[in-house]
């Protein structure tokens, strides 16, 4: 039985998974129309050549960034495709004249690599307050923040790699706006998932998690009056997977966003419900978050490697999870934990399982 009402409808667009799949946080099911829209279009540079092929899709290549320009609140112009989110946000940085020594603001969710990046140019990254034990951003004390000092730039990731936490991106590039302080999302983990027409001056994401498309398309999408996103994209191009992703963009358009990101929060809420309270694992987020991303925190004293062992067990089970160590979210926490990330054709069989898997292992 389907969690959603959505279930059976996702389920049948894709082929029978061999597993449960619940790890679209690390890369969802592309739907069996993404697959043959890829491989039609590779058959097409076969026969027709590459360039001729890419040019014979133009309008379809068009009406595809349209659509997801319009699902991240940017218009298509605006839109550059990378290979992944991470080479959207070097791109964005390279091309970007940040003065030497500028300084970001993030929140604690803030994924460790992304600090990485910020790092090796130098600037100085300042964490933002959080106003719960759950990591949401503690907007007033923002705005009080901005009253004394501006940063050149707040980078958000909408939802981080190691939680479910939802941050209130719009309410941050109000108080941000107000300051005259532009707003980067991260929206690895949000596009596709929650709703993500935020105002932000500048976002970036990725194809192959809970949109579904393909692996190896990112993109970034920069407000005309920052710079000039044509300089960001690569000139070469995986155009299959471009296609592809428009064919995963149009199957969420046509389902209707608001309807899919109210059942991913609906599949939150009972995958949080059922797992909660299980041997002394912990449900990190509140139970109502508004997202489908699960994340667990394993029995007292265990190490990142039994939570590893875990996860190897529940593979050999038939179970697909992540275990995510402390890299992903390094300011937030230094355990590692199990994140449960199931799509719309999650099934109360498949979270049963995990639930009698996860007793066993949880003394
Ligand atoms: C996955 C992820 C990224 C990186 O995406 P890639 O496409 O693998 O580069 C960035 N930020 C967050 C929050 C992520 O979860």
């Amino acid at each position: 039985m389907y969690v959603s009402e959505l279930g059976e409808l996702w389920h049948h667009a894709r082929v029978e998974p061999a597993i449960a799949h619940l790890d679209s946080a690390s890369a969802g099911r592309s739907s069996n129309a993404v697959i043959e829209a890829i491989g039609a279009h590779l058959w097409r540079e076969s026969e027709h050549g590459s360039y001729v092929a890419a040019d014979d899709r133009a309008d379809e290549i068009a009406r595809d960034r349209r659509d997801l320009a319009s699902l991240i609140g940017h218009t298509s112009d605006e839109l550059a495709f990378r290979e992944s989110a991470r080479a959207a946000l070097r791109g964005l940085l390279t091309y970007w004249n940040l003065p030497i020594a500028s300084t970001v603001w993030v929140a604690t969710n803030e994924f460790g690599p992304n600090l990485v990046e910020f790092e090796r140019r130098g600037y100085g990254v300042r964490p933002l307050p959080d106003s719960d034990v759950y990591g949401h951003v503690d907007t007033d004390a923002l705005e009080n923040m901005l009253q004394f000092d501006q940063p050149q730039f707040i980078h958000i990731c909408h939802i981080g790699a190691m939680s479910g936490i939802v941050q209130p991106v719009a309410k941050i590039v109000e108080i941000a706006h107000n300051a005259g302080v532009p707003v980067v999302v991260d929206m690895a983990q949000a596009v596709g998932h929650v709703p993500t027409v935020t105002g932000a001056d500048i976002v970036y994401g990725t194809s192959r998690k809970w949109l579904t498309g393909p692996r190896g398309v990112g993109f970034v999408a920069v407000r005309r009056d920052s710079l000039r996103p044509v300089q960001i994209e690569s000139s070469e191009a995986f155009v299959a997977g471009r296609l592809g992703l428009g064919v995963a963009v149009a199957e969420l358009l046509e389902i209707g966003q608001q309807r899919v990101f109210r059942e991913l929060a609906a599949i939150g809420l009972a995958t949080r419900e059922r797992l909660h309270g299980i041997a002394s694992w912990e449900v990190v987020e509140p139970l109502d978050e508004p997202s489908a991303t699960v994340t667990l925190a394993p029995p007292p004293g265990w190490q990142p490697s039994d939570v590893l062992a875990a996860r190897d067990k529940l593979r050999t089970l038939g179970i697909l999870v992540t275990a995510a160590d402390s890299w992903r979210a390094p300011l937030a926490t230094e355990q590692s934990l199990l994140r449960i990330s199931p799509h719309l054709d999650v099934q109360r069989e498949d979270l049963d399982r995990l639930a009698d898997a996860l007793r066993t292992m949880g003394y």
